[in-house]
């Protein structure tokens, strides 16, 4: 239907992926973190990869089944908007169809996630990426059908009974029509999704299979490969000079292919331009809005209130600068705990329970018994092992589960994550559980808003639970890097985004050198002279996979506003929050993005929802500050 929202999001929901830090094969209290060989890890924390398929031979039986079923759209084409009954039908069809590949394509690309060098995941998931194409080409015709029908008739259409079901889906799709293109059109575009994701599966390749990474001697005295899956853990280590070594050596790597890196994501960035004008619309930023019925002022708002605010965001720095004890900030230093140790450690058990506690105190038994039931029933994968990605997500279908995928490092920043994916995973069950397969899928606009809220909390429940000076230091610490990268950084690399597609509008050339001077000046204008300037910083963006996703990142900003604001309901102890969250994660994707978010009692837009989160992270610094005697 247009850029940013491909067929494909009807499909399955959306996979959630966090970039966190991989753990280090340390041990909290005797439990091992990382297992060379996967057959080693107890199995009640990995994956049960027969819920959806008992065996290879079904997943087989499946595809084949569906392969063969695929034609049967056909004999809807030109006959769509014939009546009600026959829209009706091929809505259905549609959907039936593509429910089943959903759990082919999620058990393909699990297999390979576990283990990245699994034959069967990898010939599957080719497959199933080739069926995939196939299906949205055949597809193509359904929805330029019902939105080029003249408007008596749909006026017509809305009210017949044989339609009811389908009514939000409708409305958003005739809400589109100037932007949708004739079937034909519509046909070969989507004949264009599968080689237009060769510009992320090279940036995939570069990254995991061809570049050599630098190897370097880490804390314990043993080599260790400074990858991308392992960057964020030397990153967050508490040795200074191991960060500086790691940084340097990652980076200089990635300037080895700054030109590959530019090229690749340069080209993604030329096919959102081109694709935003296909489908009439004035910028990619606009095409990126319409798909969530957003208003631009929101994300003006965002970008003003950041912007406002700025002397928040070096007041931050100076504030780390001071408890670190560095007379400057470098690029290495943004993302170490403020506590020489690094603060408390956890088990996955010690965090279950805690976590289970606050989802039953906070969000009642039916989150709990959700939560409870995912990891009775395996849905959760616990611990790193050799080959396996890095990160965390939940994904999963309307058949159900929605799978977690973690990489326990033992750290707060897990206990949270665990939380985080868990409110993704009991918003797809409530979802799924209280609408049909086309009105379950959440946009991303709202998608991060239950997490993002549930996570606030959790940090807030932890704080009121604890007396201990540096645990509270910790949680503190915590609360504020989660606003920095969650909130602010993203509204800084939604603007870089924003900025490089404006220049590809222009007609100026996406080089590493043009892309990176953005880059530089962002830096300037958010924080001013309080971090030091290196020369490898203006290739930061080469290392961030977001930005294959079309204008994503700032969606993680105003979740964080929205979550935010949720959480302040919860905080003033009114009584109806929890009711009211869980009636918004049942809402599935049966309304619009920012009519979910008023279920939860949130107007996005309203400014002093933005601003609210601004606020909050000067309070914290002043809490901040206070714990450490400053
Ligand atoms: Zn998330």
């Amino acid at each position: 239907m247009s850029p940013v929202k491909p067929l494909r999001q009807i499909l399955f929901s959306s996979l959630f992926a966090l970039a966190l830090p991989l753990s280090a094969p340390a041990s909290a209290a005797g439990e091992v973190l990382y297992y060379e060989d996967r057959a080693q890890i107890p199995e009640p924390y990995t994956w049960d990869l027969g819920l959806y398929f008992a065996d290879e031979q079904a997943w087989e039986a499946a595809f084949a089944e569906l392969e063969a079923e695929l034609p049967q759209l056909e004999k809807y084409r030109d006959r769509v908007a014939e009546s009600p009954a026959t829209m009706a039908a091929a809505l259905e069809e549609q959907f039936r169809l593509s429910r089943k590949l959903g759990p082919l394509y999620i058990n393909a690309n699990q297999k390979i996630h576990l283990l990245r060098s699994d034959p069967v995941g990898a010939e599957q998931s080719g497959r199933v990426n080739s069926l995939l194409s196939r299906f949205q080409r055949e597809a193509a015709f359904i929805q330029p059908e019902i939105a080029l029908m003249p408007q008596d008739k749909v006026a017509a259409f809305r009210k017949a009974p044989e339609l009811k079901p389908y009514r939000h889906y409708l409305d958003n799709v005739w809400r589109l029509r100037e932007h949708t293109r004739s079937p034909e059109v519509e046909q070969v575009i989507a004949g264009s999704t599968l080689p237009g994701a060769g510009h992320f599966n090279t940036y995939e390749e570069l990254n995991h299979a061809d570049i050599a990474w630098p190897t370097i001697v880490d804390e314990n005295g043993e080599p260790a490969v400074v990858s991308p899956g392992q960057f964020a853990r030397f990153r967050a280590s508490t040795d200074r000079d191991l960060r500086k070594r790691a940084w340097e050596a990652h980076m200089q790597k990635v300037a080895d292919f700054q030109n590959t890196y530019a090229a690749t994501l340069g080209s993604k960035i030329q096919r959102d331009v081109w694709l935003a004008q296909v489908y009439r619309y004035p910028s990619s930023i606009e095409a990126a809005l319409s798909a969530s019925n957003v208003p631009p002022e929101v994300m003006e708002t965002l970008l003003s209130t950041v912007h406002d605010n700025a002397d928040k965001i070096q007041g931050y720095n100076v504030l780390r600068r001071e408890i670190l004890g560095v007379e400057t900030l470098q690029p290495w230093d943004s993302q170490v705990s403020l506590l020489p140790d690094g603060g408390r450690k956890y088990t996955f058990a010690e965090a279950w329970e805690l976590a289970m506690q606050f989802w039953r105190e906070t969000f009642g038994d039916e989150f709990a018994s959700i939560a409870q039931q995912a990891l009775d029933n395996r849905w959760v994968d616990v611990y790193s092992n050799e080959g396996k990605r890095g990160g965390a997500y939940s994904w999963g279908t309307y058949q159900q589960p929605y799978y977690l995928f973690l990489n326990w490092g033992g750290e707060f920043e897990d206990v949270s994550t665990l939380v985080h994916e868990m409110g993704h995973s009991v918003h797809g069950v409530l979802a799924s559980n209280n609408q049909s397969y086309h009105d379950a899928p959440v946009d991303l606009f709202v998608a991060e808003v239950g997490s993002v809220a549930s996570e606030s909390l959790f940090g807030e429940w932890m704080l009121e639970r604890t007396k201990d000076k540096q645990e509270r230091k910790q949680l503190l610490d915590h609360a504020l890097s989660s606003i920095r990268n969650t909130f602010v950084t993203q509204i800084f690399f939604h603007e870089w985004e924003a900025r490089v597609h404006a220049m590809a509008e222009e007609g100026q050339a996406l080089t590493a050198a043009s892309m990176g001077e953005v880059y530089v000046d962002l830096l300037k204008t958010y924080n001013g002279d309080t971090y030091a300037r290196h020369e490898l910083d203006a290739l930061h963006w080469a290392r961030i996979p977001h930005f294959f996703r079309n204008f994503y990142v700032w969606k993680y900003a105003t979740s964080f506003a929205a979550g935010e604001a949720l959480a302040a309901r919860f905080r003033s102890g009114d009584k109806s929050a929890a009711e009211d969250y869980m009636n918004m994660l049942k809402l599935g994707g049966s309304v619009y993005p920012l009519d979910v978010l008023k279920a939860g009692g949130v107007d996005m837009t309203d400014p002093s929802v933005i601003r609210a989160v601004m606020d909050r992270f000067g309070l914290l610094q002043q809490q901040l500050a206070r714990e450490f005697g400053l």
